[in-house]
């Protein structure tokens, strides 16, 4: 995780929050939030952090029930 520098909004569309982490553009579009970044990381607040890791938490539990055993 990169480190924050004060004043960075999150990048999710719709939401002015200040930001908390920085994780990859793809990752957060694969966890179903709409970022808009220039960059390879996305800046997200704490709230879309949490949904961020609920949602990638979901498709891990899918993977293991498809592909476990
Ligand atoms: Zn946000």
């Amino acid at each position: 995780m990169g480190r924050i520098e004060k004043g960075v909004k999150c990048n999710v569309s719709g939401c002015g929050n200040e930001a908390a982490r920085s994780i990859s553009v793809d990752k957060v579009k694969a966890a179903g939030l709409s970022v808009s970044s220039k960059e390879n990381r996305a800046y997200i607040c704490k709230e879309h952090y949490k949904e961020y890791k609920k949602k990638s938490k979901k498709d891990k539990t899918l993977d293991k029930w498809r592909f476990g055993r």
